[in-house]
């Protein structure tokens, strides 16, 4: 059986390209909803911030994308590109393996290019309800500067939904900090250093984002105090840098600027940036309760792509991280679009729902907290086999999952320096065996 369907993809970033490409591929009639002008969602850098640092007032326009300016990819070309179109190195482009951020975009440009994509997206319009009504889902939508500027209505017999997962930050509950007269910051609004100059500054968390922040703003701030959860006895410090001091998590603090630590530490400092991530967030799906993001994780969901009680009519590309996310989205696009043409069958729904009960328990097991549920280390070798093989393709090579292991080690051995020695004639040759 192959059947087509009319769907509706929500987004045109990395997931929505990949989505539309493979329902396409796949005979199905795509249309894709783009808020923004152009393609690439968070690989789209804005140097706009919102009106509210912290991204915390309702009332705020929200900005899209989170990249700072001199933000460069923390995974090597190899693990960015899709696994039949790799991300190659251009003559006329950035050279480098951990490129900037504008080579990711000219990337996704040229992969929209490649296969078509433009003339299936809708661009400027931005999605505001999507129900499901009877059998089908109804989107509503709101063209910016159409000729009526009223909003448009839409059915389908299926939606993707590929919004993205870092424009709501998250922020952390510190006792005191309704009274701290300090400047606070998301990393979701930080762009450049400037504003922290001759600063001391706090950082909390040391993630992807709180590594790179705390780097480049050491060389202007006054003292860089980072808050982790890093276990003890880690080593962070920098040959070159000895103004970044790192501390347990923030215990508490006060009216006069003061912050104390759970190691017993405490500085005055002037400004705080959250690097605390963010949280999933769907303002326009009416799921009538079956899907929730209530908690800091998106449930129930089969294999984090189908909601069993909507199965197979909604899905969710691109929730998942901690991984070579282009080649997982990919995969996840090509299941959706097989479940949907009748060629791949979903078990049931209470057999779904087992499944999801099965992962949780697998999690608790494994020690890992519950909000990481879309986290798919230490189970993404296992997801990413079983996503191949329902799209008959046969296992990922095992270099892919080899380096991805190496960039983790050679990001705690070479701190700063992670994306500058890695070395390329090696992997060049284990890619080419
Ligand atoms: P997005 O790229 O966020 O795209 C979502 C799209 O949906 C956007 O275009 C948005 O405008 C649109 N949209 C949202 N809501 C609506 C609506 N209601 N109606 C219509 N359109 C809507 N990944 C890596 O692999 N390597 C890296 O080095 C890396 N670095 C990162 C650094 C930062 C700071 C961040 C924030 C992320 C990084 N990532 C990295 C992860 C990155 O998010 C993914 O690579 C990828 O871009 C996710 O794509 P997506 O399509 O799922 O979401």
């Amino acid at each position: 059986m192959n059947r087509s369907v009319k769907v509706a993809v929500i987004g045109a970033g990395v997931s929505g390209l990949s989505a539309a490409r493979e329902l396409q591929r796949e005979g199905h009639r795509v249309v894709v909803f783009e808020k923004h002008h152009r393609i690439g969602g968070a690989w789209v850098y804005d140097p706009r911030t919102e009106s509210d640092p912290l991204s915390v007032d309702p009332n705020r326009e929200t900005i899209h994308s989170s990249l700072y300016l001199s933000l460069r990819t923390n995974l090597p070309r190899p693990l960015m590109g899709f696994l039949d179109y790799p991300f190659s190195k251009e003559e006329t482009g950035d050279p480098r393996t951990f490129p900037g951020h504008e080579e990711v975009l000219r990337f996704l440009d040229k992969f929209a290019d490649e296969f078509g994509l433009h003339s299936l997206i809708r661009f400027n319009t931005e999605v505001v309800r999507v129900e499901q009504i009877d059998s089908d889902w109804v989107v509503e939508s709101n063209p910016r500067g159409s000729a009526s500027g009223s909003q448009e209505r839409e059915t389908f017999e299926a939606v993707v939904v590929c919004t993205g997962h870092y424009t709501t930050p998250r922020l952390a509950k510190i006792p005191g900090i309704e009274r701290w007269p300090g400047f606070q910051m998301h990393s979701h609004n930080y762009r450049v250093p400037e504003p922290f100059r001759g600063q001391i500054v706090v950082i909390i968390g040391l993630g992807p984002s709180g590594f790179d922040i705390s780097r480049e703003v050491a060389p202007i701030a006054k003292e860089v105090h980072m808050a982790t959860k890093i276990p003890h006895g880690m080593d962070f410090k920098l040959e070159n840098r000895d103004n970044i001091f790192y501390h347990t998590t923030i215990k508490q603090v006060y009216e006069d600027g003061l912050v104390t630590f759970e190691d017993g530490f405490s500085i005055r400092a002037n400004a705080m940036i959250h690097c605390t991530g963010y949280r999933y967030n769907f303002p326009f799906l009416d799921t009538n309760g079956a899907v929730s993001v209530e908690k800091k994780w998106v449930e129930p969901l089969y294999k984090h792509v189908f909601p069993p009680a909507l199965a197979p009519s909604l899905s969710f590309v691109g929730l998942t991280y901690l991984e070579a996310i282009f080649h997982v989205i990919e995969l996840q696009s090509k299941w959706v679009a097989r479940v949907l043409s009748g060629k791949v069958h979903l078990p049931t729904e209470e057999e779904m729902m087992i499944s999801v009960q099965k992962d949780y328990q697998q999690l608790e097991e494994k020690g890992v907290p519950m909000d990481q549920t879309h986290c798919l280390r230490p189970f993404q070798a296992d997801y990413k086999h079983w996503l191949a093989a329902q799209c008959g393709l046969a296992p990922l090579e095992e270099w892919r999952e080899n380096m991805f292991a190496e960039c983790i080690k050679n990001f705690f051995e070479k701190k700063d320096k992670f994306r500058d020695q890695w070395d390329d004639d090696y992997w060049d040759a284990i890619i080419c065996s």
